[in-house]
């Protein structure tokens, strides 16, 4: 039986990953509306992931016998100034859920909770792996801020990006 802190924290994780599969897919209606649909492309697909990070938590408490509590999810915003601005705000938002993940495993550890200790590893380092493709779209952008030619050519190469296997 998973234990009630451990629970309570879970669900309010599955929050968080709807909510950035909300903002994310937020973020796609605007590209798509700038008829970047590469960059659009890109953030339909981790919305997609979000899901399935918040199914993956789902899961995992009903398989331990505990009560999934879905919460209100917020309005995430609708428009952007610049492309960078955008994916800051994507960076933010996952260093944001990168401390949400360290604090479940935190609570895993003074819980006694071995299974969650176990399964928050797989999100310890996926959150590695969303910081760094974010970092990286970021310092692309940057180096391209001024040329549309070259916004066209990152568009272009997030357009390639596939849905991982699950
Ligand atoms: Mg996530």
């Amino acid at each position: 039986m998973i234990p009630k802190a451990m629970q309570d924290a879970m669900n309010e994780q599955i929050k968080n990953e709807l909510f950035s599969a909300y903002l994310y897919l937020s973020m796609a209606a605007h590209f798509e509306s700038k008829t970047l649909s590469g960059f659009a492309n890109w953030l339909r697909i981790q919305a997609k992931e979000e899901l399935g990070h918040a199914m993956k938590f789902y899961d995992f408490i009903l398989e331990r016998g505990g009560q999934v509590t879905l919460k209100a999810i917020d309005q995430p915003p609708s428009s952007w100034n610049s492309n960078l601005e955008a994916f800051e705000q994507v960076l933010a938002h996952e260093q944001k859920v990168t401390k949400n993940i360290n604090d479940l495993y935190e609570l895993a550890l003074k819980e006694k909770d071995y299974p969650s200790q176990v399964m928050l590893q797989w999100f310890i380092e996926e959150q590695v792996e969303e910081e760094k493709n974010a970092t990286e779209i970021i310092e692309k952008l940057k180096m391209i801020d001024a040329h549309g030619t070259a916004v066209l050519m990152l568009d272009h190469e997030l357009a390639k990006r596939e849905p991982e296997e699950e």
